[in-house]
């Protein structure tokens, strides 16, 4: 049974803060803290009281308001476990598969390594929501940071196997241009075509073009279609191993 509401406000100079709140019990979960202050204030402006933290990754843009915030509301800092000593403040460590309970809520944790070694994002079934962190993006994926493209392409496969009418929240808003890139590696994807029309629109006056929908991205995102066979013929790479055809979009979008 659906019971979440979701709350996405922009924070920093690039970032996306989210909140979920569970009316029934009150419980309140903050998506990353990737600033106190605006934190603080867009839970002021909902009148929630905030309950956890589930982070995502150590990241200092996702992690740089654990502190403050967990002084001023006494939250509850979840995050994984791979990477526990470079997240501040952190109470509860998790792995794949683990559930974290958001008053009525349950939130199933998935292991999403590629962009840091430890990234997880966390789906919760039940309201069809899931939170990638800086795994995937809209119409993008995060960089190869600590990981390597063969561990983000398994990443990226569990996110693409979870119900297409999932809602995707991500820590970052690049939609606009990566629509630009994505049409120079997939020109003739008309679901690619009609989305970058809609997101160009929605950047002409600032609005979001998050969040977005596992099947959206599965018909839109270069990044989830190494299997496109339009792809593959662009790339000269026709029936190589997907994670290989994943590494090389990835590598040119380093470089557009
Ligand atoms: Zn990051
Ligand atoms: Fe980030």
């Amino acid at each position: 049974m659906a019971r979440l509401e979701v709350h996405q406000f922009p924070s920093r100079s690039d970032n996306y803060g989210v909140l979920v709140h569970d009316k029934a019990t009150g419980a309140t979960a903050a998506i990353d803290a990737p600033d106190a202050e605006e934190l603080l204030a867009a839970l002021h402006e909902k009148g929630w009281k905030l309950t956890h933290i589930l982070t995502t990754h150590h990241h200092n843009d996702h992690t740089a308001g654990n502190a403050a915030v967990k002084r001023a509301t006494g939250c509850t800092i979840v995050g994984p476990a791979k990477e526990a000593e470079s997240i501040p403040g952190i109470d509860v460590t998790v792995r794949e598969g683990d559930r974290v309970e958001i008053g009525g809520a349950t939130a199933r944790v998935i292991e999403t390594p590629g962009h840091t070694r430890g990234h997880v994002s966390y789906h919760f079934p039940d309201d069809e929501l899931v939170f990638v962190g800086d795994t995937l993006f809209s119409v993008g994926c995060g960089r190869l940071l600590e990981g390597d493209a063969k561990t983000m392409w398994s990443s990226l496969e569990k996110l693409a196997k979870l119900p297409p009418e999932t809602t995707l929240y991500c820590g970052h808003e690049y939609t606009d241009a990566n629509c630009r890139f994505a049409l120079t590696v997939e020109p003739e994807n008309h679901a690619l075509q009609a989305r970058a029309k809609v997101v160009a629109k929605l950047a002409e006056r600032g609005a979001p073009a998050l969040p977005t929908t596992i099947k959206q991205e599965l018909d839109s995102n270069p990044f989830l279609r190494p299997s496109s066979p339009a792809i593959q013929k662009r790339l000269g790479m026709e029936g190589r191993p997907l994670n290989e055809i994943f590494g090389e979009i990835r590598r040119r979008k380093d470089q557009f």
